[in-house]
């Protein structure tokens, strides 16, 4: 290897001074994962501003919607809106609307409510709810106790054991907004991501960016690369948060909100046999313009099954799907199938 850093190092220090156009990077812990950003500036001297208003908004909307933040908007609807009718932020009112909207064309696959157990569950530390619990709990699940006045900003949960987690459609809204700012400084080719929320503006100059879609049992893999310009591409995976239980069940983080359990994805039935239920999937990706639509698709789909969720898929303009199942077969939507 011959030492290139240091020569680079000192081309790096007489280039100061005169501005000139460079890709630019950068790499941040919020919202309980890894935010990756990648943009080109004309003007290299801008690059710090716009760099830091980006993780900025990550950071304020991390504050105002997190659930494990006591001072977040999302903790206090939480703590009040089950008690009375609450007064909250238009965005907030907006994320909201939007997810009913979700679970109202996906027949209930995508609810906020699941957290009303969900929240029971932490999978770092290998903790779920109790079948009693769960059972118990299972009618406060439910996207129809959410009463939301969309012009006022008025919210209410008609069941007082009712909570909300915005976790499937958040960080496709935030990539969304991080590409409305690096827009309004001028940039026209960018990658921003969000764990699996990613949305690129333009392309990488000359090519298509590529992006990876991990596979989903081995860390080290991918399980495909596309090329892509000017989309928002979502994925939804049993692998990224889950443990397995002491009955050998994979317990992850995307409900099923009519168990009020983690969607089952093991693979085989009862008696580990393979390909006894080819509905199941283990992966999804959804492309489509924005992530403030393709990160409550992918949790959608990745709940409905492969049939129902490339169904739906299907009879939606503008976005198309890939997804893994079980037993780790590839399938396509109509729109990427040559
Ligand atoms: P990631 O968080 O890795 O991007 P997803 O986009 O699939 O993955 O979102 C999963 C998150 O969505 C969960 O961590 C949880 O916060 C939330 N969630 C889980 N199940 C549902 C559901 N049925 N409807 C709406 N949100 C859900
Ligand atoms: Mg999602």
């Amino acid at each position: 290897m011959y030492p290139i850093r240091p020569l680079l190092f000192l081309a790096a220090l007489f280039a100061t001074g005169s501005s000139h156009a460079d890709w630019h990077y950068d790499q941040q812990a919020i919202m309980g994962t890894e935010i990756h950003l990648q943009f080109w500036v004309n003007d290299d001297s801008k690059a710090g501003e716009i760099n830091r208003a980006v993780m900025d908004e990550f950071r304020r909307i991390d504050a105002a919607l997190s659930p494990y933040k006591e001072n977040s908007e999302l903790s206090r609807v939480n703590r009040e809106a089950g008690k009375g009718t609450v007064t909250v932020s238009p965005e907030l009112a907006e994320i909201i609307d939007k997810s009913l909207h979700y679970s109202d064309s996906t027949g209930g696959a995508f609810d906020i409510t699941f957290a009303t157990v969900g929240s029971l569950y932490d999978f770092r530390k290998g903790q779920k709810a109790d079948t009693q619990t769960t059972e118990n709990l299972l009618p406060a699940v439910n996207y129809r106790h959410i009463a939301l006045d969309k012009r006022k900003h008025r919210l209410a949960f008609k069941d007082p054991r009712t909570k909300i987690d915005l976790g499937g459609i958040a960080k496709g809204y935030s990539v969304d907004r991080a590409v409305a700012i690096l827009q309004s400084f001028g940039v026209h080719n960018a990658s921003v991501s969000a764990g699996g929320d990613a949305r690129l503006l333009g392309d990488k100059r000359g090519k298509p960016w590529l992006i990876g879609i991990r596979h989903p049992r081995d860390k080290s893999k991918n399980a495909a690369v596309i090329p892509l310009e000017n989309t928002a591409i979502s994925t939804s995976g049993d692998y990224e948060r889950f443990f397995i239980d002491s009955d050998d069940h994979r317990v992850h983080h995307i409900f099923n909100p009519a168990t009020g359990l983690p969607t089952d994805t093991d693979a085989g039935d009862e008696d580990g046999k393979q390909g006894a239920d080819q509905d199941k999937l283990i992966s999804v990706s959804i492309l489509g313009p924005r992530g403030f639509d393709t990160d409550p698709l992918s949790t959608s789909v990745f709940v409905l099954g492969k049939r129902k969720g490339l169904a739906l898929i299907e009879q939606l303009d503008g976005f198309e799907a890939i997804v893994i199942d079980a037993d780790h077969r590839m399938f396509f939507s109509s729109g990427l199938q040559q």
